[in-house]
């Protein structure tokens, strides 16, 4: 992968990005991202920020190797702290973390998202956590993708701020509002894998001696929750 060519998961995220955007892409590492970006002409200026020298080092290496510095700008920051206010970012992407970093930034960063950027975050687990997050603090999910690359399969949540609290179940939460809709290949595959898995844990579990009553519970309850989306029952 380099910015000429991005993985297909950085790719998905990429589409998301509205033509003539400001992007902030925090937790950028070697600046694809940005760098696809400007280069493509999506955006007409971005920041890269990272929390982390060595990263840093490689977004700055990349971003000048494309001659792009007037255009991108690295920054070593924590977060959303990345964006200034001058910079006028209209669009945050966060990609490649877990759903619980990816929800700390944006609580710690509460002060920049008052502007109501469009978020786009590819959270590489725990996306329930993120949707969650999204509810809670006002934002709506308007688009969102699956794609599997490399073994994993890698989930897109595309949101912007609204007035009134959308309410997602609990069901909408775990397996996206919008991909449970669609049910494309890369979502069956996700879950018809996570019901067999959980189903044979429940065979291993019932035949233990001590059947430990309250996990099998638990194990059933997200079975009958992925049987019953993958029938659309509910
Ligand atoms: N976004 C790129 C991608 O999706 O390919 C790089 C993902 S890389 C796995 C995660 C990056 O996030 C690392 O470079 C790490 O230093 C950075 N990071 C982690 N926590 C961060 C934070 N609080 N603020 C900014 N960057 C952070």
């Amino acid at each position: 992968m380099n910015s000429s060519h991005l993985s297909d998961r950085l790719q998905a995220v990429a589409d998301f990005v509205p033509k003539n955007s400001i992007v902030a892409d925090i937790g950028s590492d070697h600046a694809y991202l940005p760098i696809y970006l400007a280069e493509t002409n999506v955006i007409s200026s971005g920041i890269a920020g990272e929390v982390a020298q060595g990263p840093l080092n490689n977004a700055i290496h990349e971003i000048t190797k494309a001659n792009l510095l007037d255009i991108i700008t690295p920054r070593l920051a924590n977060g959303l702290a990345a964006i200034e206010p001058t910079d006028h970012v209209d669009t945050i992407t966060i990609a490649g973390m877990g759903g619980t970093l990816i929800s700390q930034i944006l609580t710690e960063g509460q002060n920049v998202l008052k502007n109501q950027p469009l978020l786009i975050l590819q959270p590489n687990i725990g996306e329930d956590i993120v949707r969650e997050w999204l509810m809670n603090n006002h934002y709506e999910i308007i688009e969102e993708a699956i794609l599997a690359e490399g073994g994993h399969t890698y989930e897109i949540i595309v949101a912007k701020a609204v007035v009134s609290v959308v309410h997602y179940t609990s069901k909408q939460l775990r397996f996206g509002p919008k991909l449970m809709q669609v049910q494309n290949d890369a979502f069956l595959n996700k879950w018809r894998h996570e019901l067999a898995t959980n189903q044979q844990v429940l065979r291993d579990l019932e035949q233990a001696v001590h059947v430990p009553k309250e996990k099998v519970e638990k194990i059933k309850n997200k079975v009958t929750m992925i049987s019953e989306v993958l029938n659309n029952e509910g």
